[in-house]
């Protein structure tokens, strides 16, 4: 699959060589034959046609059009879309149909972006495989018989496949990264509150960002100048520098040694691109104490935040509502009992745990007081360096019918990537496999800079990143 940049489509557009709607037509015809994969769960076909028809003219005629014009972009379906069902990939929000359009759609499509239908996640974003999803699991392109990744396996699959050009997902500890990662293509944190969170369905509200799955650097950071900057609905949302430095010679990279020291051969090919890395860079190493406090200071606080804002799901709002007879307290639970997964369920009553009034001390303040330190240690880092370098993974995608018996085996895997969540820093995926599309070999690592420094890590990235 050849993907085409959105500077790419524009040329082709204006010199005649193709239009928007054979843009469209080719990605639904990506759409249909890759059915099996299960990326999407709905698909707006005649929306999007009609809304490229209604582009293609507009050039014809001359007239002026956004900076998105005709690119064709997914959203996961956790994202709101005015008049357009918006689940979580769950089956409590059944039939929700948007009254509103979240902020970054609706700079999309001021922008004149075409959305082309809602992609496939684990249920409200909680998962590292895209399989706790009531639509069931999503497949790797390069292996259905592989994970996606997650929770953003869909929208991943959705650009790897060419089923669109860009993707929008959600990234609470690494939902938009690692199935980047795991699909050969580029996926972008921005830095927290840097892209309103307006009409994003609300898992871990400090920690969620929407985020950006593209094919290449240029794409994404296009997608990002339209999206990002501060939004009066929004009270956490802030803007960023929209100046984008162009780093020369040598960067200093740090990087934790431990971080790299795994045995798998996706830790091997790590340790080996660093090797690559230093040839050109300084490579920094650097003492960072607190791994063994990444995972659970993230499920402590991401789950205390979810039992929260999950508590407004009770079948009377929105979505499902149980059948069952009972007084107005059975309904909320048997409405709840049967609208959330299992996955969903276990992270409600362990974020109403730690909450609790005996273990709110113990485990809420406490790991407050862990993020403290952790972001302290992070900016100190770079404060000396240009660039953060860590692995997206410590292994690389897994089969779908392998089983992982130990719940917290399947949280340890989040390790590396949390860390950008619970800093706020921005963070990307930097391929480091110059076969990108083979299934044996598509690896990445990630890059975290300075916090708002959004418009320079796509250049430093390019700059570490095998060519891309
Ligand atoms: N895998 C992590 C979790 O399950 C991250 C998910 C996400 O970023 N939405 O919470």
């Amino acid at each position: 699959m050849t993907h085409i940049t959105i500077e790419q489509l524009h040329d082709d557009v204006k010199s005649g060589k193709t239009s928007f709607e054979a843009q469209v037509r080719s990605n639904l015809a990506q759409i249909n034959q890759n059915g099996h994969l299960n990326a999407f769960v709905n698909v707006f076909g005649d929306e999007a046609i009609q809304r490229a028809q209604m582009l293609d003219s507009k050039i014809k005629n001359g007239e002026p059009v956004g900076a998105l014009a005709g690119v064709v972009i997914s959203i996961k379906d956790n994202i709101c879309y005015k008049n357009h069902i918006a689940t979580a990939g769950s089956k409590i929000l059944s039939g929700y149909r948007s009254p509103f359009s979240a902020t970054a759609v609706e700079k999309l499509e001021a922008a004149d972006a075409i959305i082309i239908g809602t992609t496939n996640c684990d249920q409200f974003g909680m998962g590292s495989m895209s399989t706790n999803s009531h639509y069931g699991a999503v497949r790797n392109g390069f292996d259905s018989d592989l994970i996606a990744g997650g929770s953003s396996g869909g929208a991943a699959v959705s650009v790897q496949t060419g089923m669109c050009m860009v993707a929008l997902g959600s990234d609470t500890g690494g939902s938009v990264r690692q199935p980047a990662a795991f699909t050969g293509t580029i996926g972008f944190k921005p830095t927290y509150g840097s892209v309103s969170r307006y009409g994003l369905i609300a898992y871990g509200s400090s920690f969620d960002q929407i985020g950006i799955i593209s094919s290449n650097y240029e794409d994404a950071a296009v997608v990002y100048d339209v999206i990002a900057g501060k939004d009066v609905n929004d009270a956490t949302s802030i803007d960023v520098s929209m100046e984008s430095e162009i780093p020369s010679g040598r960067l200093k990279l740090a990087y934790v040694p431990e971080m790299f020291a795994g045995q798998s051969d996706w830790m091997e090919e790590n340790r080996q691109y660093l090797e690559v890395l230093g040839k050109d860079h300084d490579l920094m190493p650097v003492s960072f104490d607190y791994m063994k406090y990444l995972v659970p200071c993230y499920y402590i606080l991401c789950t205390a935040e979810a039992s929260s804002n999950l508590s407004r799901f009770d079948g009377v709002r929105y979505g499902h509502r149980s059948e069952k007879k009972g007084d107005l307290l059975e309904m909320y639970k048997n409405s709840r009992s049967e609208g959330f997964g299992s996955e969903v369920k276990k992270r409600i009553m362990l974020g109403t745990f730690v909450l609790s009034e005996g273990y709110f001390d113990a485990y809420f303040t406490k790991a407050l007081k862990v993020r403290r330190l952790l972001a302290d240690r992070i900016n100190n880092i770079l404060s000396e360096a240009d660039g953060f370098i860590l692995p997206v993974s410590a292994v690389g995608p897994w089969r779908l019918d392998e089983k992982i018996t130990d719940p917290t085996q399947l949280y340890m895997s989040d390790i590396y990537t949390v860390l950008a969540n619970l800093v706020g820093n921005p963070c990307i995926t930097v391929p480091i496999s110059d076969k990108k599309h083979n299934s044996t070999s598509n690896n990445s690592l990630q890059l975290i800079v300075k916090s708002t420094a959004d418009k320079t890590i796509f250049n430093l990235a390019k700059l570490i990143s095998i060519k891309y």
